[in-house]
């Protein structure tokens, strides 16, 4: 038997990523990205960064519901 482990030249954009929360890899089309942006107060203290998580501890953080919200505070 042969085992083929498909070796993928990464590319940035569709690049397979670990969970932070639960360590796992996942394919980029099941990831959450998660932008964390301080306000012009915080950002002497804090830098905006990007995280990437799985579909499931998107659900276990009730990501979609900070989507309901976004959308509330973009409304004009
Ligand atoms: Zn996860």
């Amino acid at each position: 038997m042969t085992a083929t482990s498909p070796s993928d030249a990464t590319d940035d954009a569709g690049r397979i990523r670990e969970c932070y929360r639960c360590d796992r890899t996942i394919a980029p089309e099941f990831l959450f990205r998660i932008e964390v942006e301080p306000s012009a107060t915080l950002t002497d203290k804090y830098a905006t960064s990007v995280r990437y998580c799985c579909e499931n501890c998107a659900a276990a953080m009730n990501l979609s519901a900070f989507s309901a919200q976004w959308k509330a505070n973009a409304r004009r």
